[in-house]
């Protein structure tokens, strides 16, 4: 149970706050970084001193005071997310000083952590940081979408969009892995859509930023596409919606294109063709799929081990530029997942 430790503990450490409520595009300004005092373990918990902490786009809607899967940030609290840190001291059956773990108190220097909310992370063919990555939600929501809800057969021609980014890069060539014939990403600049391409395995690539999406994509995909996986919504999906074939697949992942509005989105216009085509859209939570995390974990650490799925991260490092990371992620500066590494030292 407790553990003794060779360092004096931390008192002192640095959060990040949400301090107002952006109105459009968030600013560095509705955010501050925050002296705060750590707390001892008490029983069934432990200190991490986290070493990297995730920047998602969901975390934009909790921004908002509106109901969503997952509850508002308050106002002047520390934020939080996936995170992965090394245990200091442990007050909890299972934990050891020095392991590494998994947890959901991102945004911050020391986190106390639930036993029972943590993983404990083995080593393995991927860094540290695949665990909020390849190997963590984003990787199984790719792999969940694909299988669950789109149910990717062999000869499947699949259509991925924000596909450099962490879930659609993993969705991608999971799609390649599961048959399907051609495989299409879109993706925001030419150097993503090369690396789709080249390295990723994808058969074509389209430069959103660089002509309208539907025409692209109606000469990437001559003879329609089967599954459309949409992690951006807007004229993405519409153009998807115009090229699916009859009795298409959809997962409606996310819809990047849109987290920054303050109007109502004006594409999809053509969802009647839903009825036409008998097309079938489904949403999709990741953690209504948590079941499928182990099996998905051994075979992407499989697909890893033998060069057959590939994994890209973003790294900044530095707690203090977290809201930087955040506001570059939803601007595309990152290319596979976007991480925060807490400081200079490898791990
Ligand atoms: P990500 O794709 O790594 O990062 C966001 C990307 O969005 C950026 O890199 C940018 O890439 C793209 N983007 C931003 N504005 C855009 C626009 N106007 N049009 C097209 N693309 C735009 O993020 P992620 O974590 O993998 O998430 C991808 C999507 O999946 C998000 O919508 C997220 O909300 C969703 N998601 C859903 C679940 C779930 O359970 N439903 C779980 C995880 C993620 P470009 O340079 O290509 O523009």
């Amino acid at each position: 149970m407790s553990q003794p430790t060779t360092h004096a503990l931390p008192t002192i450490g640095h959060e990040w706050h949400l301090v107002g409520r952006p109105r459009g595009w968030p600013t560095p300004t509705d955010f501050a970084l925050r002296e705060a005092a750590v707390a001892r373990p008490g029983p069934g918990q432990a200190l991490v001193r986290n070493l990297y902490f995730s920047v998602d786009p969901y975390m934009r809607r909790r921004m908002d005071d509106v109901e969503s899967y997952v509850p508002p940030f308050p106002l002047d609290q520390p934020m939080d997310g996936g995170a992965i840190g090394v245990v200091l001291a442990s007050e909890a059956d299972g934990l050891t000083v020095g392991d590494h773990v998994r947890h959901g108190l991102g945004w911050r220097e020391y986190a106390v952590v639930d036993a029972r909310t943590v993983t404990v992370l083995a080593p393995s063919a991927a860094p540290l940081s695949a665990h909020l990555g390849v190997l963590g939600n984003t990787g199984l929501t790719a792999y969940a979408g694909l299988l669950r809800l789109a149910a990717v057969t062999p000869g499947d021609v699949v259509f991925v969009s924000g596909a450099a980014g962490a879930v659609g890069s993993t969705a991608g060539q999971i799609a390649k892995l599961m048959g399907a014939a051609r495989v299409i990403g879109a993706a925001g600049s030419d150097e993503k859509t090369r690396l789709l391409v080249d390295e990723l395995g994808f058969d074509a690539a389209i430069n959103y930023r660089t002509g309208p999406i539907a025409g692209q994509l109606r000469h990437a995909a001559p003879d329609g596409i089967d599954v459309y996986f949409d992690n951006v919504g807007g004229d993405h999906l519409e153009a998807a919606l115009d090229r699916l074939n009859s009795h298409g697949r959809v997962v409606l992942c996310g819809m990047s294109a849109q987290y920054n509005d303050t109007e109502a989105a004006s594409a999809p216009r053509n969802l009647v063709l839903a009825i036409n085509k008998r097309l079938r859209l489904e949403g999709m939570i990741v953690s209504d799929h948590h079941d499928l995390r182990e099996q998905f974990v051994r075979a992407a650490v499989g697909w890893i081990r033998e060069g057959r799925l590939r994994h890209r991260e973003t790294v900044v490092v530095g707690l203090e530029r977290g809201v930087d990371a955040f506001l570059g992620m939803l601007r595309g500066e990152n290319t596979g997942k976007m991480v925060v590494r807490l400081d200079t030292e490898a791990h």
